[in-house]
This record gives C-alpha cells, structure tokens and sequence, in this order.
C-alpha cells in the first residue's frame, strides 16, 4: 500500500474516530426561570433532532411545574435525558428522582420520537411532581406517590395538555383502578405501602395517596372559602424546608403549623389505617361533578364548581 494511502487512511479514521467521540458527548444546558436554574444533561447518543425535541419538551414540562408555586421548588436543579435500552411504543419507559443536595431527575426515553408525543405522556410530569414536597425516600411512599400521581393530572390541566373534563375522567378512573387493586385487600394502607415495591400492589397505595391529597386540597379551599389551597400549602413547606431531609410524619406535622390548620395530621392518622381506598364520589358530588356510567360530567353551577376549576386551572400566575 503506498505510504500515501496509508497516511490518508489513517486521518481517515482518526476523523471517523473524533466524530464517534463528538456525537457521544453529553450536551449541558442551562434553563434560567425567576432566577432559578435547570441543569439539563441530554446523552450524546441522541441525534440533533431528538436532542431539539427532548430540549422542547424538557423546557415544557419544567415551565408546567412552574405553574404550582410560581416557581420551580428548588433554586438549582438537574434533569438527565438518556435512551432506554428497549423501548416499545412507551416514549418514556422509565424514570426515576434521586433527591440530594441538588435533586435530580432521570428519563429514559426511545431513541426517537416527536416532542409532541412526550408532552403527552404523563411519566414527565409525574416524576417533576415529586419534587413539590422535601421527600427524600424514607418510609410512607404512598405520601410522594400519591401527591405525584394527583399533580401529575393536574399539571396537565394547568398546561393545557388535558381538558378539565379530561383531567376529572383520569382521576375518576385512578381511584377506580386503586379501589380494583385487591393485592393487600386484608391489610391497612400503611402494611401495603411498606410492601409495594416487593409485592405489588402499586395502584392501591398510589391511589389512596391521590385521594388523601384530593380531599386535603377541597377541605383547605372549602374551610378557608378560597384563601388556602394545597398549591399555597405545599409552596409554604417548601419555602422553610426544601433542603431538609423530612419524614412524613414530620412534613404533614409542618404543613398544619406553617397554615394554621389541623387538617394533614389527622387526614394521614386515618389513611394509614384504611382497607382500601375510602369513597371518593362524594368528594366528586361535592365538586359539582357528577358520573353516569363511569364517565364524568361537570356541572357549570353549584357551591363547588369554583373550587373544582380552581384545582384543575390554578391561580393566574
Ligand atoms: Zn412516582
């Protein structure tokens, strides 16, 4: 081989070489929103055009989370974006919050799909729920869980991804998925929730979770006639607590002193100790909506219509 070619196949590679490196690179930006900010780390393993898309949609979601306490729980924090090894028809296979100094939120997502399609998959906002509250992992997981799984829904709402119609039909059907879940059927909330990542169980003790939030949420505004709502409540725990590292024993304790109320201490005395799910239609009666064959209708007037737009439409911010 002439000493030529071997020099050009040479550069050859090495330019092939430099470019593997390039494209595998992790790309690092910053999100600045109310002068806090968003570390987003997006592998390198993405083309451009994927990378744009999780851009987009990162930025969508994090500006939907926004929309609970004016701004984002934490003054710095970090997602990372990565491909799922398999993926099916799931944009999001998996994800998972790691909470720490700085907290941390991980999506797998397939190689390539639309941002559109990941804005309408509840995984994101699920998982950027759980930071509205200083969990940090240790007991009570129907508590996180069950305060993701309710915001998650209405994140949606506020963002304008589901209906208020829509947003009421998946609640309705996340109580009757948890109420179905006969998996600890003999056991209280607090047995199930302590079992759940070894034995299942999952849509029980997420959906009581829900519910505790619901019911806490439509109490504050009902006994406060508008003035206190969970979005103010939780905003109050984060804004003395966000760094620490609370039981929830100690969190639902801070909630009623930082808002003057006796409501979270009582309301998580009782859940633990329930069978199943505890009735949520007259919560729904109460809200002015009303359901016929499993599907929900809102009522445009009543005593509990403005609290139940309040919810799903939050406070102009
Ligand atoms: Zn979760």
């Amino acid at each position: 081989m002439p000493r030529s070619l071997t020099s050009f196949l040479f550069l050859l590679c090495l330019l092939a070489a430099v470019t593997v490196a390039r494209a595998q690179e992790d790309s690092r930006e910053n999100i600045v929103r109310d002068g806090r900010v968003l570390e987003l780390h997006i592998s390198g393993q993405f083309s451009e055009t994927m990378r744009q898309n999780l851009v987009e949609w990162i930025t969508a979601i994090s500006g939907s989370l926004r929309l609970v306490f004016g701004h984002w729980p934490r003054r710095q924090w970090q997602v990372a974006v990565a491909p799922a090894p398999a993926s099916g028809s799931d944009p999001i296979p998996w994800a998972e919050v790691e909470r720490g100094d700085i907290d941390r939120v991980k999506f797998f997502t397939s190689y390539n799909t639309s941002a559109m399609e990941l804005k309408g998959a509840w995984t994101g906002y699920h998982e950027l729920a759980h930071l509205l509250i200083p969990y940090r992992g240790h007991g009570d997981a129907w508590f996180s869980e069950g305060l993701a799984s309710y915001y998650q829904n209405i994140l949606q709402a506020r963002s304008g991804i589901l209906s208020e119609q829509a947003m009421w039909q998946k609640l309705y059907d996340g109580y009757r998925r948890g109420l179905a879940d006969t998996r600890f059927e003999n056991h209280n909330l607090r047995h199930a929730s302590d079992q759940m990542r070894r034995e299942g169980g999952f849509m029980r003790v997420y959906w009581s979770g829900a519910w505790y939030f619901l019911v806490a949420d439509t109490r504050l505004r009902q006994q406060s006639r508008g003035s206190l709502n969970l979005d103010l409540a939780l905003k109050q725990l984060n804004a003395c607590c966000a760094d620490e590292r609370l039981s929830v024993p100690d969190m639902v304790r801070k909630l009623d002193d930082l808002n003057r109320v006796y409501l979270f201490q009582p309301l998580y005395h009782e859940l633990v100790e329930t069978m199943a799910i505890p009735p949520f239609e007259p919560i729904f009666a109460s809200l002015g909506i009303s359901v016929a064959d499993g599907q929900v209708q809102l009522q445009d007037q009543g005593p509990g219509v403005g609290i139940r737009r309040g919810i799903a439409l939050g406070k102009a911010l």
